[in-house]
């Protein structure tokens, strides 16, 4: 075996069903009693029940988490927190509320419990992105990792059937570019193969059967498997194309994701053949890219860009600041190859060899 480094994070996670009423227990096991909740104004009823259900162990709830965490409704947030002393937090939903979970205990220190209810896998990482003057910056810090995340597969169950398909395929592609990272390991990549499988067996099910807690179950866990390979180790083409496409030109995050991921696997497969064996085989495919393509398909999520209101024009922008910056990937950076890439994806052609312009 090659010798390897693996960093793993130390959280603790409690999975299963109806685990939010362990949630005042946790909140006692980190030695708090002043949780702030935190949510978007469309999950605050959620958020509100679960508050309650703390009694006096309830600080409030500041139920204005958006999109690309905005440091001005962070910095709210912060004032609430403090404005109820607040010893702790307690983030319910996707991305958006983790992100703004994390926001906050970056400028106060606050611990965090973390209740996802979608599948970017934002609550496993030390990533946080936000947004200033609308420019979106990144940072990585322990500060922003969260203590604990409960996932209460009971809670997924509400997410809409267009959402959980994006949102799955968003996980799928933090696995799928673990298993090609220049600095992957025997462990990641074995988290990363079994989300993608959980995912692609969950997912067609929950299209068909939105309440199928089984499906729910493993789909979260496949979740979990792919945020954990997020935060430990790069990611590569898709991600940087995925970032500047969301930052630049305000495409939606995980509808994105799913757009993108067949043509930036097309574009590495001859580079990581064995990574692509690999994704094929989770998916029960003959190729990962085309595989990957077909199960967005099933799963009625947008095949094209053209969808998201991007213009044909944009692309070539796109294409150069994706290249503008060297970061690893297994094919090296083309610029003419990613623009073509970005043409299919523009489209909505499925990748095959003939048109991966390799
Ligand atoms: P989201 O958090 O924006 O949620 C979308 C909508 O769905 C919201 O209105 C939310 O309230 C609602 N929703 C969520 N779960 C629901 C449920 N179970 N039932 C009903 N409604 C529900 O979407 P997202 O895709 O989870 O998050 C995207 C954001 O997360 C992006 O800003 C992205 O950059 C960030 N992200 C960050 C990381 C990281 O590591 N820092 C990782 C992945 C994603």
């Amino acid at each position: 075996m090659e010798p390897f480094t693996y960093n793993a994070s130390a959280v603790r996670i409690v999975f299963g069903h109806g685990t939010r009423t362990a949630l005042a227990d946790e909140i006692a096991r980190l030695g708090c009693s002043r949780p702030l909740l935190l949510s978007t104004p469309q999950q605050a009823a959620e958020a509100e029940r679960l508050g309650a259900a703390l009694g006096q162990h309830f600080a409030g709830l500041f139920a204005g988490a958006v999109m690309h965490t905005p440091v001005e409704v962070s910095e709210a947030a912060v004032a609430h927190a403090k404005a109820v002393d607040a010893d702790c937090l307690v983030a319910v939903g996707g991305g958006s509320t983790i992100g703004l979970g994390k926001a906050v205990a970056l400028r106060t220190d606050l611990p965090q419990i973390v209740v996802p209810t979608t599948y970017a896998g934002s609550e496993a990482t030390s990533i946080l992105g936000q947004t200033a003057d609308g420019a979106k910056t990144t940072l990585r810090s322990p500060k922003v990792l969260p203590e604990v995340i409960l996932y209460d597969v009971d809670l997924t169950l509400t997410l809409p059937p267009g959402l959980t398909a994006v949102s799955g395929m968003n996980a799928i592609a933090h696995a799928v570019e673990a298993l090609y990272a220049a600095d992957r390991n025997p462990v990641t990549s074995m988290m990363a193969e079994q989300a993608v499988r959980s995912l692609a067996r969950a997912l067609p099910v929950l299209t068909a059967e939105p309440l199928d807690t089984p499906a729910r179950a493993e789909a979260l866990y496949g979740a979990w498997l792919s945020g954990t390979c997020l935060n430990a180790v790069g990611m590569g083409l898709h991600h940087k194309l995925c970032h500047t496409l969301g930052g630049t030109f305000d495409l939606p995050h995980a509808e994105t994701h799913t757009i993108i991921l067949p043509h930036a696997v097309r574009y590495n497969a001859p580079a990581a053949p064995d990574a692509m064996a690999r994704i094929a085989q989770a998916l029960g495919a003959a190729d990962a890219a085309g595989g990957l393509f077909d199960l967005a398909q099933r799963l009625g999520a947008p095949t094209a860009l053209a969808a998201l209101g991007l213009e044909e024009s944009d692309l070539d922008r796109a294409a150069a600041l994706a290249v503008a910056a060297p970061y690893p990937n297994p094919r090296p950076l083309s610029e003419p190859a990613i623009r073509a890439l970005l043409g299919n994806a523009f489209r909505g052609i499925r990748p095959s060899e003939d048109n991966c312009h390799a």
